[in-house]
């Protein structure tokens, strides 16, 4: 057994690796803590060890942490699929909502941001790989979209966000992450009023070195920082 800080000092190591592979400056890709089903002492510990975010799924989790202080010293992500009866619990809570996957919960995050009179800033789901059991935008309704985001000015889009099919071998989804880096560039080349693709959030436990490779600028990493979750409790 690894303590959560040695676990993230040979994730830090495995990011530079990767960046100087690619070529690219390890300083460009931030580390989010997924801390689903951890308890905040553990959230604490990631966050004394130097991960740059921390990332939670569920809206009760993420309201009882922080009832906790538990992300103390660090921003905070809602990086689940949220429903738009919760958005209230969220909005101006998180630093970031990586996870809008609709025009729906788009629209009522921009309601509940203009009712707090603040700007949320926000991520785009993709649906990369047209998968039906997931949510999130199809490539053709993210660029139906991007020219129309000055309606929504309660909002700053920073970037795009994607969770590829669970890979069963090493570079399995390298051409969903190459795929998302272009959408990501191509975007960021129209430079729509209120949006700044600069974010592109992919890679997990699994395949963070391949999102590197193919250009991630943030990985969210929950199983090799804090070992296997417990689903049977
Ligand atoms: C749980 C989760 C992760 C991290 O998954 P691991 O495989 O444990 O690293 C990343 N992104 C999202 C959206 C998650 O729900």
């Amino acid at each position: 057994m690894y303590t959560i800080a040695e676990n993230i000092a040979v994730i830090r190591g495995k990011i530079h690796e990767a960046a100087k592979k690619a070529g690219r400056n390890p300083k460009e890709i931030l580390l989010c803590a997924a801390t689903k089903m951890n308890d905040a002492e553990n959230v604490r510990q990631a966050i004394a060890a130097g991960v740059d975010c921390c990332g939670e799924n569920r809206v009760q989790e993420l309201t009882q942490k922080l009832g906790e202080n538990a992300y103390e010293g660090a921003p905070v992500h809602f990086i689940g699929h949220l429903q738009t009866n919760k958005v209230k619990q969220v909005v101006g809570k998180v630093d970031l909502i990586q996870s809008v996957d609709s025009l729906r919960l788009l629209e009522a995050i921009q309601k509940e941001a203009a009712k707090q009179g603040i700007c949320q800033h926000i991520l785009l789901e993709i649906n990369i790989a047209a998968e039906k059991s997931k949510s999130g935008f199809s490539v053709s309704e993210v660029w139906e979209l991007v020219p129309h985001i000055s309606q929504f000015p309660n909002v700053k889009v920073l970037g795009l966000m994607a969770i590829p099919p669970i890979c069963q071998n090493p570079g399995e989804n390298d051409k969903f992450f190459q795929e998302m880096y272009k959408l990501s560039v191509d975007i960021t080349a129209k430079k729509y009023d209120n949006i700044e693709a600069s974010v592109l959030s992919m890679g997990m436990s699994d395949d963070y070195e391949s999102a590197i490779m193919s250009g991630s600028t943030m990985i969210r990493v929950g199983t090799a920082i804090f070992g296997a979750r417990d689903y049977s409790k």
